[in-house]
């Protein structure tokens, strides 16, 4: 039995003149994942791009290609289909032999066909009848249910083999990665800001990463803790850099010299103004955040002033209106929430004030920053970043 993956677009498929621009990164994007597996030839045709296992070894691989396939955004659905002859008596063949298993615990199913080769000589349903026929001889007590089936099984004649498969999985949806620009995340090591970096790569925004540590109040093991949420982002990303910054003189400076009650927005502006900087060296258009209305003291409506008044561009905030549960339903699906749970410490809970402003006056904070010698502080913390690039395939590796 051969396979092959079958990708269909998403809403690529709306796009004007610049289409071709968002499929050519989606296939390159497909090419680097399948290169990385094995020995695989991808290209497009009639709406659906194919991957197509070129030797045995790469056959075995269909699964973790399947894997990878399913990480490409832009791409909503994606099926393994067994290919066969274009001979009515072999498609019914392969669909008694392999379909069974491939529908296990349906009860209900519908065949849907497609011709491209208007040769063939049966049309659409007389072969959706014909297979349907097959399946209903071979799986017992299974019923056909055309409205509300709980399995598809499809047949496409193609230009030179038939296709036929069943149950397509979900893809990563959202646009191509890298067709909006790039964004700055602000990377914690807790559940909200790795699904806000997936939310906006998702719309096309190619991530980088900056992460605020406080060492040795924060320990190098909450560091590692952002470098796997980082690498479970590349999942999705390929590749990401992670620019860490020390912000312990800054915090201990804070403790010293301002109210107490000031404390996390007073850190909040610093961090504000690192990521700025840092954005405009990457030509990063937009900062995001996994800020969520209403969630903690720093992120009611005025907590949430105070920092943005310092942003010249954007700050993009994917779960402001989303609630917990929501979020954690996401960070399950990409893989990150037994990685965000674990108990590490972050730079946001060393020296948190017991009765922390909610409803913050610009005027007050700047106040208090103005103790302060905010500008050298900045720059001195930007100055002692450390670039880490984290990639899906291979290891870590320090940029100088
Ligand atoms: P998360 O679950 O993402 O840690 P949170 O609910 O704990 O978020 P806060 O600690 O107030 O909320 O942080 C709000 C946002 O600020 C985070 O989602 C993240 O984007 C950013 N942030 C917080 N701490 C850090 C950090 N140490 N480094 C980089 N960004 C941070
Ligand atoms: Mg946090």
């Amino acid at each position: 039995m051969k396979e092959v993956i079958l990708c269909k677009y998403g809403e690529v498929i709306l796009k004007g003149a610049n289409r071709s621009d968002f499929e050519a990164k989606m296939l390159k994007q497909l090419r680097q994942r399948a290169r990385r597996v094995g020995n695989f030839n991808v290209f497009y045709s009639q709406s659906t791009v194919y991957v197509v296992p070129q030797d045995e070894e790469s056959c075995e691989k269909i699964d973790e290609m399947m894997y990878q396939a399913k990480h490409v955004f832009g791409f909503v659905g994606v099926s393994k289909a067994i290919t066969c002859e274009k001979n009515m008596d072999v498609i019914l063949e392969t669909v008694k032999n392999h379909i069974p298993e491939r529908i296990k615990g349906a009860k209900t199913f519908k065949v849907e066909s497609k011709r491209s080769d208007k040769r063939f000589p049966l049309k659409s349903p007389e072969i959706s009848n014909l297979v349907g026929g097959a399946i209903l001889s071979c799986v017992p007590k299974i019923k056909v249910d055309v409205h509300n089936p709980d399995v598809i099984v499809r047949v496409e004649i193609r230009e030179h083999e038939a296709f036929i498969h069943a149950g397509q999985e979900k893809g990563a949806g959202g646009i191509p990665y890298g067709s909006s620009g790039r964004g700055l995340l602000l990377l914690s090591g807790g559940i909200d800001s790795p699904v806000a970096g997936f939310m906006m790569a998702k719309r096309g925004v190619q991530l980088e990463a900056i992460h605020f540590e406080s060492y040795p109040y924060t320990s190098e093991r909450a560091k590692e803790k952002v470098l796997s949420l980082a690498k479970i982002l590349t999942n999705y990303t390929m590749r990401m850099r992670v620019h860490v910054v020390s912000l312990t003189e800054i915090q201990e400076l804070l403790r010293d010299n301002c109210e107490e009650e000031y404390f996390t927005l007073l850190l909040r502006r610093y961090m504000m103004a690192i990521s700025l900087k840092i954005a405009k060296d990457y030509d990063c258009e937009a900062i995001i955040t996994g800020e969520s209305l209403g969630q903690v003291a720093s992120q009611t409506m005025k907590a949430i002033n105070v920092t943005n008044a310092l942003a010249d561009i954007p700050v993009y905030r994917p779960l402001i209106g989303m609630d917990k549960e929501e979020i954690i339903s996401i960070s399950r699906k990409i893989g990150a929430y037994e990685t965000s749970v674990l108990p590490y410490e972050d730079c946001c809970t060393v020296f948190t004030p017991r009765h922390p402003r909610t409803r913050p006056e610009l005027d007050k904070v700047i106040e208090q920053e103005q103790r302060l010698d905010f500008n050298r502080l900045v720059e001195e913390a930007y100055k002692s970043k450390e670039t880490i690039v984290v990639k899906c395939f291979g290891d870590n590796k320090t940029e100088e």
